[in-house]
């Protein structure tokens, strides 16, 4: 498959799982299991190893162009599978050019600063992609279902009102914004899985030793909240998506399906970057002439 044909096809599979305008936004509308786009398993394969040669070929031009920024949002319940995505976007690219953060329970440093000051100092540099294992949206998310996390952040309490969700949007709908005006592409994927497929996978980290060790407590009891989170998942998309930093609903029950569809929307938003590689001017492409010249004409 070529790139050219390639590129339109993963803007064809990405473009339905792409959300810009959140207000008529309802989760109840998306289908964990669906494969739309895709004939087969197999056909997704083929798919898969032709993208790493455009993937390759487009990330060396934002590298070597040096002006954009991807970040790459990730978000999901437990076992949605985002460690294996970002296995595969990172396989698919030069690491060198590619940078992954994890954003766990928040360090007393962390709970001691604004609520973006964590993720703000691991923004990717120009040139670069950078991946998001968990953001900024976890306080929207885990924070909401559990307001006692809310009082573990030690604002003050006049400024923690009602309000506070509404605000926490608000903010992170300006810093998105701020960060677009800076060249910093932003795309953020929820990766929707169903209750039972998460039930599926945890039972398989129960019953297969090579598994035992993902397996954790803590996962089972957020599931228990699994209403809470599925309502604040839908209150973030409704409330963060755009046209600069739209999020991609992306059905998780099937795990080839969700590489497929991330990997393609990142090949698309490259794609609409119209990049290439930096001009080399006259002056320059004379001293590399030169260059070349000496160094054909040593014996050694
Ligand atoms: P994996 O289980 O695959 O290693 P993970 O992202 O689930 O990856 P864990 O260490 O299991 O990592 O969980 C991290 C936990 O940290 C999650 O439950 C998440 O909700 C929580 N967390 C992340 N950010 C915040 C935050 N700002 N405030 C409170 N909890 C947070
Ligand atoms: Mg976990």
């Amino acid at each position: 498959m070529n790139h050219d044909k390639l590129i339109k096809l993963a803007s064809h599979l990405a473009e339905p799982f792409c959300i810009t305008k959140g207000e008529k936004f309802s989760l109840k509308d998306w289908d964990p299991t669906d494969t739309t786009g895709v004939k087969s398993k197999q056909h997704a394969q083929k798919i898969l190893e032709a993208r790493d040669g455009v993937l390759n070929h487009l990330q060396k031009k934002l590298y070597a162009q040096d002006r954009w920024a991807v970040l790459i949002i990730l978000q999901a319940m437990d076992a949605a599978g985002k460690d294996g995505v970002i296995k595969h976007v990172m396989s698919g690219v030069n690491p060198q050019g590619c940078d992954v953060h994890s954003f766990k329970s928040p360090s007393n440093e962390e709970l001691d600063h604004d609520f973006l000051w964590r993720t703000n100092r691991c923004l990717p540099s120009r040139g670069k992609i950078g991946i998001f294992n968990r953001s900024y949206y976890e306080e929207v998310l885990v924070v909401r279902v559990h307001p006692t996390l809310l009082r573990a952040e030690k604002l003050p309490d006049v400024l923690t009102t009602k309000h506070i969700w509404t605000e926490r949007y608000e903010d992170i709908n300006a810093f998105e914004e701020y960060l677009t005006h800076n060249g910093i592409v932003i795309r953020k994927f929820f990766l929707h899985v169903s209750k039972e497929e998460q039930k599926k996978r945890f039972l398989e980290r129960l019953e297969d030793p090579k598994k035992n060790w993902k397996f954790s407590m803590a996962d089972v009891n957020e599931r228990g909240f699994w209403k809470d989170y599925q309502e604040a998942y839908e209150e973030m998309i409704q409330n963060t998506a755009a046209k600069h930093a739209p999020w991609y609903v992306v059905p998780a029950d099937n795990k080839w399906f969700t590489r497929l569809i991330v990997a393609s929307a990142i090949i698309q938003t490259l794609d609409e970057l119209r990049l290439s590689f930096p001009d080399v001017d006259k002056a320059k492409k004379k001293e590399l002439a030169a260059v070349r010249d000496s160094l054909l004409s040593q014996k050694d």
